[in-house]
């Protein structure tokens, strides 16, 4: 009988993996908080050996397909004066796409093989020497081999196997609110940075010509103004650009407009084991770089292939197979964290 594992998350690092365990034979079931497949994020981007993966996976030319095509960053003062210019790779890599299009190719491809679990989440985990109990919010309890954790930042596996967030979650001094809004700014494939102290604003417009993509970036003391309600991280975010010139003013009236907004603080996960017993993370759930390191998909990609091909490796014996899985990828994710960090550094936080 095929070997059961329960993954949690259903965006990058979780169906990445679903695709290579599906192919040695794994009964594969990926459970979903949210009730479809998420269509939200920006652009996500690919960089080093992740177009490998997505060659090998045999998705390289369909995401492609998708690709922002970005030409690249100005940089501007209080005044909207032209300071200077970033390459286009400084945001996108060396391949960009919008990240709904990204998650909803990784479904697609493994749609057929996997059980998919909409609007649901893990409740409860109990692991013995035979296999985890898991027990779920909505769903019936079943048992497993392995439960993975690919359900990001705040991931439920993880609280529930390791421990609460604030012991893994450190926040890098700055928090962001994004939205979008009508490109009144006629960008076509390009971005906009303007940074001053305390605080930095990023817009760009790409698949979407009408469309701006906004994040304004400000220093905050701790991630808990993620879990604030949005009238008061709206008034922190305007008290920290009270002073900010440009076309600041008028962003911060079109983010209390938008109907697409979202908060984010810049985090990384930091861990000193990705496992416990039967237990495993992936992605940002055991190791985010954070948004500023540009790495966080590439990371979730090679993250999943190398757990899978060491479980490969090593057949039933799932200690060595984590274990190798650890020792292979952290100096890459140390590498990753340290550009997130130096990345938070020059947003001003
Ligand atoms: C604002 C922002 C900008 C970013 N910009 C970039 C960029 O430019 N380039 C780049 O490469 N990366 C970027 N990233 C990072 C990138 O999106 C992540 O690193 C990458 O998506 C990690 O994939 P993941 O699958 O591990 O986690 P996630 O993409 O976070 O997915 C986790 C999934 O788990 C689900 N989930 C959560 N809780 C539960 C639960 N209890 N039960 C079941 N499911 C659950 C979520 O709904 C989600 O679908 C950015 C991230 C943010 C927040």
């Amino acid at each position: 009988m095929s070997k059961r594992v329960l993954i949690s998350g259903a965006s990058v690092s979780g169906p990445s993996l679903a695709y290579w365990l599906v192919r040695q034979g794994w009964d594969v079931t990926v459970v979903e908080r949210a009730p479809r497949l998420r269509a939200d994020g920006y652009a996500v981007d690919f960089r080093g050996d992740a177009l490998g993966l997505l060659e090998d996976m045999g998705i390289l030319d369909e995401v492609r397909g998708h690709e922002t095509h970005m030409l690249g960053t100005d940089l501007i003062d209080a005044d909207g004066v032209r300071t200077g210019e970033l390459p286009a790779e400084a945001f996108a890599g060396e391949l960009e796409v919008p990240k709904p299009d990204l998650t909803r190719i990784l479904h697609r491809i493994t749609a057929d093989d996997v059980h998919y679990v909409f609007d649901d989440s893990i409740s409860a985990l109990a692991q013995d020497g035979t296999g985890v109990h898991v027990e779920f919010e909505r769903g019936r309890p079943a048992d497993f081999d392995l439960a993975v954790g690919a359900d990001g930042v705040y991931s439920t596996v993880r609280r529930l196997a390791f421990g609460p967030h604030q012991e893994f979650v450190k926040h890098l001094g700055m928090s962001g609110a994004y939205f979008t809004t009508a490109n009144h700014l006629g960008l076509d494939h390009r971005g906009l940075l303007y940074t001053a102290p305390g605080h930095a604003v990023y817009t760009f417009s790409s698949d979407d010509p009408d469309r701006l993509k906004v994040s304004l970036s400000f220093a905050t003391d701790s991630a808990d103004v993620d879990r604030l309600d949005r009238a008061r991280q709206e008034d922190l975010a305007r008290a920290a650009c009270a002073d900010a010139g440009w076309e600041v003013p008028h962003l911060l009236k079109e983010m209390t407009a938008a109907t697409d907004y979202f908060f984010a603080s810049a985090c990384q996960v930091e861990l000193d084991r990705w496992s416990d017993g039967r237990v495993v993370l992936v992605g940002d759930a055991g190791y985010c770089a954070a948004p500023t390191s540009g790495m966080g998909t590439s990371q979730a990609l090679i993250g999943a292939h190398t757990l899978a091909a060491r479980l490969a490796r090593h057949g039933g014996d799932h200690t060595t197979a984590f274990c190798e899985y650890e020792k292979q990828l952290r100096p890459y994710v140390a590498a990753n964290q340290e550009i997130g960090r130096e990345g938070a550094k020059r947003f001003g936080a």
